[in-house]
């Protein structure tokens, strides 16, 4: 059985909120799940966290994390101080997630988001001899303390170290911890992927956590996206890891610009209907 889960920010145009509206509805529409920014989080006091766990629980709502690391904590710098910055900060985020009761963190865990190669080199392969550095001191650090740490594979034009289904599992072939899992998102697979089938056999037992999305970031369901194909392969590799819903629709706030969101996605969106509806075609389709 797949928890089937969706992003917070789908409600919200600021990335730094309050959680609690969302963890309190999220089950009545139809989800087992909600992933929180791991930043916000990892700001809250050691009690604040252990309240948003309870209230969590009393929902019955798994929790999880997600996380675009900021360019003074890139983990794959070359410059070693921001390095170790990024590793401390990491390591604060997994000792959060484990007061928490443990759980996973996804995202771009292993370099800074948005970002491209760095204009004095040619290659990336510094910045990656930088990541898996870090990332090897990092799972185990994480498997520790209940953790695991799923690298996303992000698209070109918003990170340049992990592009596609082949180099993330050598990334992770490569540190070659259990605590160290690939995050495969739909809307990043359809710019970068030959075949979505294929990719998610390839990372294949690595596959920790799963993003949904249409071409657009629209709720599942509602475009292009060929799920049944994709149901096929997860069903494959019998993958049992959570399927979490990452739409976008709204315009406005540091979200909306984050994510490019300059045109009117959706008519009069009633996002909680758009949220169920998604939710129910996730649950007939692809868990
Ligand atoms: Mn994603």
């Amino acid at each position: 059985m797949r928890n089937v889960g969706i992003y917070y920010a789908f409600w919200t145009h600021e990335w730094d909120v309050d959680f609690t509206p969302y963890i309190k509805k999220v089950g009545k529409l139809g989800f087992d799940q909600l992933e929180l920014n791991g930043g916000t989080v990892n700001s809250m006091s050691s009690k604040e966290q252990k309240e948003l766990k309870k209230m969590a629980d009393d929902e019955g709502i798994v929790l999880s994390y997600g996380i675009g690391l900021q360019k003074a904590y890139d983990v794959a710098s070359l410059d070693e101080k921001v390095r170790q910055n990024g590793i401390d900060f990491m390591k604060k985020m997994i000792d959060s997630v484990a007061n928490m009761g443990g759980g996973m963190i996804g995202g771009t865990v292993h370099g800074y988001w948005p970002s491209t190669l760095p204009k004095e080199l040619e290659s990336k392969e510094p910045c990656w001899k930088q990541s898996i550095k870090s990332m090897k001191e990092l799972a185990p650090y994480a498997g520790e303390r209940g953790v695991k740490l799923n690298v996303e594979v992000i698209n070109r034009f918003e990170q340049f170290l992990i592009n596609d289904s082949h180099e993330a599992l050598a990334y992770v072939q490569e540190v070659n911890h259990p605590a160290c899992g690939v995050l495969l998102d739909t809307f990043h697979m359809n710019i970068e992927e030959d075949s979505f089938g294929d990719a998610i056999r390839r990372i294949g037992p690595y596959l920790s956590s799963f993003h949904l999305g249409e071409t657009n970031r629209k709720t599942p369901g509602t475009g292009r996206m060929p799920w049944a194909e994709i149901k096929q392969a997860l069903d494959d590799i019998n993958y049992d890891g959570p399927l979490v819903m990452e739409p976008f629709v709204m315009q406005g706030g540091q979200v909306g610009r984050d994510i490019g969101v300059w045109r009117k996605i959706v008519k009069n969106p009633d996002l909680d209907k758009l949220a169920a509806d998604a939710a129910k075609f996730v649950k007939e389709n692809l868990v």
